[in-house]
Formats: structure tokens, sequence, C-alpha cells
């Protein structure tokens, strides 16, 4: 009987259908982007102004406004091919929800209408109770709603209005990851402000930027089919490394196999017109891996696009007949995946606040942002790990050039000593002469230095390369906004400490202002210093990536303090959030030891005792031929028969084991506490029964292995 594999395999040997993609890139970006252009032919300039006027003051927009842009939004989707509209928004669950609605509707005579206004754009109420919530929602509130973000253009994908919104509950919690995510970019502006004011009072808003690099795999979608695993978890639970791996390093930035490259293209022309600008694209360090990358933009907008254009990827994926893969561990012993986050601030000048300036005082601003920066960082960093941390990340973080699982800062040897420099200015009231030498020698030089420093080192989970800083833990599948929200909020706490410091120098001490910044910044110069110094940490050194352990710090009292002082969350909000994060823990854990207990007694188990049937059909007929001296002859498919029995034994009972392990957690009621014992007892089984599969891997007939193999898995064209 042949496998599914086999056929498959065979499949792929014929010359494949490949879809040919001929548009060039795209004139039309932003083609199906309802943006500020768009808009402005609809509606009046006097109707315009209003509407830029709410969405900087954060005011409510008013039924007659909210009309006028609803029914703008409406004709211009209609006119594009439109036939629905939904509110888009970002639940908990980790990917985007959709409720399409039908522009079509039936007036109070039963006359058909095309209905869409204010009402509709402004405010939904979809069934909240299948969100995770985290004990938000009780059935009695089951109801949530969504609200519109003005800030973030709607859009048309396929034939639907996407309207970005929030999701909170009925009593006012957030649901979703974009509500918190907008208030920490309120609270920072507010508070980086403040710092720009003592370098220029033309200043009026400060906004994050962000740039994501996307890492995921590319796999042949019928070979993926014959993997029950990679359809379940999104990775293998079993496979053996191939004899080639990455070893060689020759897939990264190596020549694009040309069916990806067809898939590349369809994917940059569909990002084009939803307005992403798709900059960058190359092979990976693993073989299968691939990185796309965008023209940084507004942080929020740059969310948005993230998680749409993954979702895009998929669909685009199963046209070139691909499966694409986000998970961030897909492949045991080769790289895994990770969403690398360039984050920076600029003013409404358009000026780069981490990027060094022309003059010693756009340096001293310049400075006084990288190292707040850095101290919000090296304080709350239990925080930050928590903000990365997941089952899967879990397999990647600290493993094959991944970031190391204890948060450091690089920043490269040239801005260290510039912060040893600053670190040594005297005390108080700066002399003449110290001044001088500073901006000169010091800070002046900062430019120049960076040019010929982005001096990188891989495996820092941040590092400052320029001018933005990094963060390289976030997984390859997780929305970028769980941890921006986290860095937005821990760098305004810092920033508004800074002014608070700084306002005392100039008040109390009778300081000019700079001579103020000096002496804050050589203060908080001290307290992070001992802790930049850590670089490449051994991987041998680190604490492993653990999401049980490490996710309490959402809830202790320094965490609570800091994003209930801010509003961004409430206590309430942040308990949900671990829960919902531990649920999800667990559930992924449970499903990977089901699906593994499956695959091992019916697919695994069975395929090894049918080559051992084969060695019993070869050893009696060698005993039929050569009668009681068949041992001779014999001897070595005998030992193999009962190698075979013992690996059948040994997944046998770990299944049996592993099955009890589950039963188990599942009567432990406290969420933390379960969590915990999937992490201890259940998890270490996915390793040993993999063991035992792996080897069976290497010794059973290949023609009678079920499933799809790495080198059939990484390697195909
Ligand atoms: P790398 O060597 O890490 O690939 P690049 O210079 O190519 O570095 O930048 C990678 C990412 O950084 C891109 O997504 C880009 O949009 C983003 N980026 C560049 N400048 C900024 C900035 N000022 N703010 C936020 N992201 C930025
Ligand atoms: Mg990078």
């Amino acid at each position: 009987m042949d496998t599914l594999r086999k056929k498959n395999i065979e499949k792929l040997a014929s010359p494949a259908e490949l879809p040919l993609f001929k548009k060039s890139l795209s004139s039309d970006f932003g083609e199906n982007v309802f943006n500020n252009r768009q808009l402005q032919r609809y509606i009046s300039d006097h109707a315009f102004k209003q509407m830029q006027l709410s969405i900087e003051k954060g005011t409510p927009m008013g039924t007659v406004l909210a009309d006028q842009i609803a029914s703008a939004m409406k004709a211009w989707a209609i006119n594009k091919g439109a036939t629905h509209y939904s509110h888009w928004f970002q639940p908990l669950s980790g990917t985007t929800a959709e409720k399409h609605e039908s522009f079509f509707d039936l007036d109070a005579s039963g006359v058909q209408i095309e209905k869409f206004d204010g009402e509709q754009l402004v405010q939904q109420i979809p069934n909240a109770s299948s969100f995770p919530s985290g004990g938000i929602r009780n059935t009695f509130e089951a109801r949530g709603y969504t609200a519109w973000d003005p800030t973030s253009p709607a859009f048309i994908y396929e034939n639907t209005l996407c309207i970005p919104t929030i999701f909170v509950s009925y009593t006012g919690e957030a649901l979703d990851y974009k509500t918190p995510f907008i208030k920490s970019l309120q609270k920072l502006d507010d508070a980086a402000f403040e710092i720009c004011r003592y370098f220029d009072k033309s200043v009026s808003k400060v906004y994050a930027t962000l740039g994501w690099e996307q890492e995921f795999f590319l796999i042949d979608k019928s070979l993926a089919l014959t993997r029950p695993d990679m359809m379940l978890t999104g990775r293998t639970l079993l496979g053996h490394a191939p004899s080639k791996g990455q070893e060689l390093n020759d897939h990264y930035f190596g020549s694009i196999p040309a069916r990806v490259g067809l898939f590349f293209q369809d994917l940059e022309n569909e990002c084009s017109a939803l307005g992403i600008a798709i900059k960058t694209r190359h092979n990976e360090v693993a073989p299968g891996q691939y990185e796309v990358a965008p023209v940084f933009e507004n942080a929020n907008l740059a969310v948005d696009h993230n998680i749409l254009m993954m979702d895009l990827m998929n669909k685009i994926a199963l046209r070139h007949n691909f499966t694409v893969l986000f998970h961030e561990k897909p492949f045991d012993k080769i790289n895994g995946s990770g969403k690398h986050i360039n984050w920076s601030l600029n003013n409404n000048a358009g000026i780069n606040l981490l990027s060094p300036g022309k003059t010693p005082m756009s340096n001293l601003q310049f400075l006084s942002f990288f190292v707040n920066t850095i101290a919000a960082i090296l304080k709350y960093k239990e925080l930050i790990r928590a903000a990365t941390v997941s089952a899967s990340n879990d397999l990647r973080i600290g493993k094959n050039e991944a970031p190391t699982s204890d948060l450091f800062v690089f920043i490269g040897i040239y801005l260290l000593e510039v912060l040893e420099d600053l670190e040594n200015v005297s005390k108080g009231k700066l002399s003449p002469e110290e001044k001088t030498d500073l901006k000169l020698n010091v800070i002046g030089k900062i430019p120049e230095i960076l040019l010929d420093n982005t001096d990188r080192n891989r495996t820092a989970p941040v590092a400052f390369t320029g001018n933005k800083f990094e963060f390289r833990t976030v997984g390859a599948k997780s929305n970028c906004s769980k941890l921006i929200t986290v860095i937005n909020a821990v760098v305004t706490a810092q920033l508004i400490e800074f002014k608070t410091a700084v306002d005392q120098f100039i008040d109390k001490k009778k300081m000019k202002k700079d001579d103020a910044i000096f002496n804050v910044l050589r203060e908080t110069i001290a307290t992070i210093k001992p802790e930049l110094s850590i670089e490449n940490l051994k991987e041998e050194e680190q604490t492993p990536s653990s999401t049980p352990s490490q996710l309490t710090s959402y809830t202790q009292a320094a965490s609570v303090e800091l994003f209930e002082g801010l509003s961004i969350f409430s206590k309430r909000e942040l308990e949900a959030r671990l829960l919902v994060d531990l649920e999800a823990y667990i559930s992924t854990i449970q499903i990977e030891s089901r699906t593994l207990g499956d695959l091992a007694r019916n697919h695994i188990i069975p395929t090894a005792i049918r080559y051992q049937n084969i060695l019993i059909e070869n050893i009696q007929g060698l005993k039929e031929i050569y009668g009681t001296g068949f041992k001779k002859y014999a001897s070595e498919q005998l030992i193999l028969l009962e190698s075979i029995s013992n690996y059948i034994a040994q997944i046998n009972e770990g299944v049996t084991k592993m099955i009890a392990a589950r039963k188990k957690g599942n009567q432990l009621t406290d969420f933390h506490k379960r969590a915990l014992h999937y992490e201890s007892e259940v998890k270490p089984f996915l390793t040993s029964i993999r063991y035992q599969c792996d080897k069976l891997e290497l010794t059973v007939e290949d023609s009678l292995w079920p499933l799809a193999k790495y080198r059939e898995l990484l390697f195909v064209r």
C-alpha cells in the first residue's frame, strides 16, 4: 500500500503547475485603502478638518460627522466592488476577527437599499462570549463591542470594507491588543513631548515608529498535508534531522527559489494595494525559511499591517501550493522564526529622537531618549520578557542563534564609551570648560561613531542599531503590539521620572537646563551601566525560557502600579491577560501532547509493526532455506526485530504515562499550577516520545514511512 507521503512526493516529481504572476510591482500603492486623500475627495474641507481635530484630541466625532464619513466610505467601497463591511479587530486569540455584514438591506416598505451610516461605522456589538477574556466576560455580560479606530484607515480586503476597531467588554475592559496599545501610544506621546520641549518649543506631538521583520517557513502544501502535527499544531512534533541542515550556511541570502519568488511577487502586489510597503525579502538561515520587511511607519498602522499581511500570506501561500508556517520553532535543531521589531520615536517635525543629530544640543536630546529607554527596559526586564513568552516561543529562545532568554541590551562598545564619559562628568554645575569638552569631544562625536559602528550582536534580545531599538525576542506568530504596549509604558514611566528629576535640579538647585540634564543622565547611567557590559551570554548560562514562571510578572505589584498609574491596564485586565496566556499555554501543550499520542499510536507504531512483519517474513524464509542454521544469516534481522519491539514498548509506555500526566493536570483548578504541571510533567514526554519515534524513522524502510521527512519538507523547490 502506498503512503500519502509517497503519493504526494510523486506528484511533486511531475512538473508543478505554477501560477504565473505577471503583474509588475504595482503603481497602485494604497489603491484599496480609504486614506485621507480619498476621504478628502468625498467630504467637505470643514468636515475633514473637524475629523483631524477630533483624532488629534481624542474627542468623539458626533453623529453628523460620523454619518458623513460613513457615507463617503460606503460610496468609495461600493464603487470599488465591495459588497460587505466588517469591523476588523484583534482579540486575544492572537489572530484577527471579522464579522461581515452586507451593505444590502431592505427599507420599511421592503425596497432594497444599501445601508451603512455613522452608527454602523462607529460601533458594533459582536457576541464576545467566544473570544478569550480571562474571566472578564461572564455569560451574563457576554456582550462586548467594537469601536472604530479612526487613526488606522479602512481598507477593502477581498470584497469587504474592513474597519479597524478596538474590542472592549460591555463593562469597559479591553478584550483585545489594540485598546491598551493605543492608550500606551497616547501616554508615550504626552511624556516624550515634555522632554522634547526642553530642546525645541515648536514640537507638538511625538509618535512611535515601528518596522517589523517577519520570518516564516514555506512548505509544500501537499507534503504538509501528510503531517497531522503541522496541520494541528503548526510545527513538527516528530522528524529526524536531515543529513544536511543549515551547517553550510548556504541558504541565508541565497538565490530565492523560482516558486518562492512567484509567491513573493504575488504577496508584494497584494500588500501594495493595501498600503503595506514591502521593502525587503530574502532567504533566512534555515532551509525553507524566509523573511519579509516593510518600510517602517506609525506604530499603530505598522501593527495592523503586520497582522493583515500574515492573514494575506496564508491565503496567497495556498494559491502557490504552499503552507506558510509562522510557528516559532517548526523544526527541531534548525533556526526558528522570530519577528524583529524596530522601534523608535519621531516628533511631528519628522525628527527621529533616537537618531543622533548634527549639533551637540540635538545629541543631548538623543542621549536623553537613548539612556532613558535603556533604563526603562532594564528596570522592567521581567515584564518585558513576560510580553514575549509562549509555549511555542519557549522552544526558540536561547537556541540556534535565537536571542538569549535573559534580557540584556546591546549598544556596542563605542556608545558604551560615550556613556562612560558622561558618567564621569562632575556632579552639580559644570564648568564652562567641562561643558565645551563634553559637547565637542563626547556628544559631538556621536554621529561619526555611529556611522561606522552598527556592530551587531545576533543573540542580543534588545539591540540599539544606530537610530532605533531592535527587539528580537518577539515570536513570529505573535501580535507585535503585545510587547510594544509594554515598551511604550515603561519608557513613558521612565521619561516622567526623568523630567521630574531634571525639573528638580532646575528649580531647587537653580541649574541651567543642560546642566540639569547632564546631572540626571549621569545618575541614570550609573544605575544601568553594570548591566550593559553583559554581552554574548552563553547558552548554558541561561535560565531556559519558561512561560508559566515568567507570566506572573504581569500581576506583580510594580507592574500593576505602572499600568494603573498610566491608565493603560487595570489590575483586573492584567489578571485577565495572565489567565488568557496561561490558558493558551496549557492548551498548546495539551493539543501537542494529544497529537503526538495519536501520531505515535496510529501512525508510528503500526508502521514499525508493518516493517517488523517484513523482517519476520524474511527470517522465516531464511529458516525455510537454511533450517536450523538460519541464525547465522538472520542474526542482524533478529537484532533489528528486537530493537523495534523495544522502541514500540517505550513509545507506548510513554504515551500511557503522558495521558495520565494530562489527566492529573486537568484536575488542578488553579491555572498557574496547571500550567506549571503541564510544563514539568507533560511537556518532557514530547521530547522523550519523539526521541524514540525519530529512532524508528531511521530504522524503518523508507517507503513505509507515512510522514514527510525533514529532508523532503525543507528542501522542496
Ligand atoms: P536589519 O539589518 O535589521 O535588516 P534595516 O536597516 O534593514 O536593518 O531595518 C530593518 C527594519 O527596521 C525595517 O523593517 C525598517 O522599516 C525598520 N526601521 C528603520 N528605521 C526605523 C525607525 N526609525 N523606526 C522604526 N523602524 C525602523
Ligand atoms: Mg533587523
